[in-house]
């Protein structure tokens, strides 16, 4: 997929303000309306545009595409990163933008005319939860259960809200009267929300009890998800349709989770790259030796030459984290600290003593210090 930068199909800059992209989304989307440009190719740029807008307009999902780039919304197969790009509704957007009254503009949005907001389909709405993981869990992914409050349709009424539906008399099922005012104009004509159902159009000869009319409850659920290997702290993962229920038929919303992932004991996690600190005995540096270590995958060996200095460090090619998105493997680190003993015997100290006997300044390092006391 070549798509655009969401910020180029806009003409904003990255650290653009949510009133500057609300203002340059207005301007092309005025512009680019499919009842107002004719022209080929016009309607798909305002998909384009819808698209973007939609993305950068929402904290969560801009903070999404500004870490990962449109490759956070591709691999939505795989486990559910992403975002799905094919429900985005502009009339939504647009009214959300332009409000109810669209001013000069308004004939040429469809979908307001007897329709009122409240009777339309709408999105549930969109949750974010935190998610703590351990070190493991993160690394090499699992299966978590999770405790989501969410808005569910209500099970009495199954979201009708009520009990006995009928058309509404007052405004025979359209939610809205007409409203006529004697100006110096003359008569003026404009809808108003019935008052009688609400902008409903229906009225129930019993409300239901359970949801008050709403046709919406809070429910706490268990979701068993799967997080997949490398998730690091601050990673964002897509439940589709797993936030509050929709309204009137409208899809469910999505439940976002941000994952705090917990650091280890031992291991320190740099990006895909883990660090671990091997304490060696002044004769293992001095020596070399062979020594066992704990990997992400069990113990193993490391080769430690004679003469290793402090602190340097050994890399062990793909043995560091599986990257989520590109499904490489990092490397391990592992640095050596070599402890200096502070507690001898009587015959190491004498040992010491006879090692320092001996010429052990024969490194370049002791030479050019010596030269800086002249
Ligand atoms: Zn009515
Ligand atoms: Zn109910």
């Amino acid at each position: 997929m070549n798509k655009k930068d969401y910020y180029e199909v806009l003409g904003v800059s990255k650290n653009a303000t949510d009133e500057e992209i609300k203002r340059a989304f207005r301007v092309l989307a005025k512009k680019y309306h499919p009842d107002v440009n004719k022209e080929p190719g016009a309607a798909e740029k305002f998909k384009e545009i819808g698209e973007a807008y939609q993305v950068l307009s929402d904290k969560n999902k801009r903070a999404q595409y500004d870490q990962f780039g449109h490759a956070a919304f591709d691999n939505a197969s795989q486990g559910g990163a992403g975002f799905d790009m094919g429900d985005i509704d502009l009339d939504d957007i647009l009214s959300s933008i332009f409000g109810g009254g669209l001013g000069g503009f308004s004939s040429s949005f469809s979908g307001f005319g007897g329709r009122t907001r409240k009777n339309s389909a709408r999105r549930g709405e969109d949750l974010l939860m935190r998610v703590k993981l351990t070190f493991e869990e993160a690394v090499n992914g699992c299966e978590k259960d999770i405790r989501v409050n969410v808005t569910d349709t209500c099970d009495e009424c199954h979201g009708a809200g009520g009990f006995g539906e009928a058309k509404c008399s007052m405004c025979n099922g359209l939610g809205v009267v007409r409203d006529e005012q004697r100006t110096i104009f003359g008569v003026m004509q404009t809808q108003k929300t019935c008052p009688n159902c609400k902008g409903a159009g229906k009225t129930f000869r019993e409300v239901c009890s359970k949801c008050r009319g709403t046709g919406q409850i809070e429910k706490n659920k268990t979701l068993t998800i799967s997080v997949p290997a490398g998730i690091d702290t601050g990673n964002q993962l897509r439940l589709s349709g797993k936030g509050g229920a929709g309204v009137n038929g409208g899809a469910s919303g999505d439940l976002y989770l941000e994952f705090d992932v917990a650091d280890h004991k031992y291991f320190e996690r740099q990006g895909d790259d883990i660090y671990l600190e091997v304490p060696v005995t002044i004769t293992e540096a001095v020596l070399g030796c062979k020594k066992e270590i704990p990997t992400l995958n069990g113990n193993g060996y490391i080769e430690i030459k004679p003469g290793t200095q402090n602190y340097s460090k050994l890399k062990l090619r793909g043995k560091g984290i599986k990257n989520i998105n590109s499904k490489t493997t990092g490397d391990m680190y592992v640095v050596i600290n070599v402890i200096i003993p502070t507690k001898l015997t009587k015959t190491q100290k004498d040992l010491f003593k006879d090692l320092a006997d001996t010429d052990l300044e024969s490194e370049p390092e002791f030479k050019d210090f010596k030269r800086s006391l002249n």
